[in-house]
């Protein structure tokens, strides 16, 4: 079964290079009218033009594909309520939306400026919450929508010199986990991706030779996937180098240490048995960790 987006209008944000812009090429190529917005800033976030959102433009069209650029930052109400409105304005619908711009400001966290952690987690956390919240209406109108945030490997298990970084990126898997059971009626699916690529943002953390493997373009399918009609929803999508694997957080099993009795002394006895994974389980929202914990406290009724 081949997986089309016809008559279907997607926006993909920081698509002007990198795996945004590997993401809107081939949504194109596929059918979709395409959006592709970037701030064209440098890769700690500043500056800024609309050249590099042009250019994938121009590189759609002579596919034969429909697009058209927007410059504004992820970060800004007005440009991100602009950037939907001339959506709005040229496609007359949104299905898809992409959460992909990003940057970075790496430092250890003793040297890390406050600043520096708040401009990342503006950039990938609120630069994702706001044009979702600009197209949820819109989606649910509609009764369609898939989103994709783009998560990280450091959000999900750390990098040294990223705790900023990393905060933003489990951020917005946090957000997806609630915005799924949100969606789910209005058939608004959400998921995330956490890819590894080669591009402008880790050319400098990869040998020259990883260039070829790890092309953004080994990254996409498995994007294009989570955003199709067949999509699943609330998952974590793992990809890089053509390797796709599926990332979750679960919890063990636990145990019920009593009622009255209860002492830290207790919990250090019972580290094991505690932090045991082997029974472990993921839950799809947060109530049924509560049901498990009335069910052993109450000795399995
Ligand atoms: P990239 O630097 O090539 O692309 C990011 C794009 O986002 C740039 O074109 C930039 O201009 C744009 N951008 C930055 N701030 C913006 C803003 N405020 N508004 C609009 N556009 C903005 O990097 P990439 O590797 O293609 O990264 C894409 C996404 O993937 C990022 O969210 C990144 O954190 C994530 N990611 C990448 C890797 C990797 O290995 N490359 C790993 C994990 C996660």
């Amino acid at each position: 079964m081949s997986i089309r987006f016809d008559g279907k209008v997607a926006i993909v944000t920081g698509a002007g290079g990198g795996l945004g812009r590997s993401h809107a090429l081939e949504l194109a190529r596929r059918g979709a009218k395409v959006v592709v917005n970037d701030l064209g800033g440098s890769r700690d976030g500043s500056g800024g033009s609309s050249d590099a959102a042009n250019k994938v433009v121009e590189e759609i069209k002579a596919l034969g594909g429909e697009a058209i650029a927007n410059g504004s930052s992820v970060t800004d109400d007005a440009g991100v309520a602009h950037m939907v409105k001339q959506t709005m304005d040229t496609f007359g619908r949104i299905d898809i939306l992409i959460n992909n711009a990003g940057i970075l400001r790496d430092k250890s966290f003793s040297k890390m400026e406050i600043a520096d952690f708040q401009l990342v987690v503006d950039v990938h956390l609120m630069g994702t919450v706001k044009p979702t919240k600009a197209v949820w209406q819109i989606m649910r109108d509609q009764g369609y929508g898939r989103i994709m945030v783009t998560t990280s490997s450091t959000g999900l298990y750390g990098n040294f010199g990223q705790t900023n970084y990393g905060a933003a990126k489990l951020g917005v898997v946090g957000f997806i986990n609630t915005l799924k059971l949100e969606g789910q009626k209005d058939n608004i699916r959400c998921n995330a991706l956490a890819p590894v690529a080669y591009t402008r943002m880790t050319s400098d953390l990869m040998p020259p030779e990883a260039e070829k493997m790890l092309s953004p373009e080994s990254v996409t399918p498995g994007v294009m996937f989570l955003v199709s009609e067949d999509a699943p929803t609330g998952m974590i999508l793992c990809a890089g180098a053509g390797v796709f694997a599926a990332a979750r957080m679960e919890e063990s099993e636990g145990v019920f240490l009593g009622g009255d009795d209860l002492s830290a002394e207790k919990v250090a006895a019972n580290w094991e048995k505690i932090s045991d994974f082997s029974n472990a389980a993921p839950y799809f929202m947060g109530g049924e960790q509560t049901g498990k914990f009335f069910k052993l406290a109450t000795g399995g009724k």
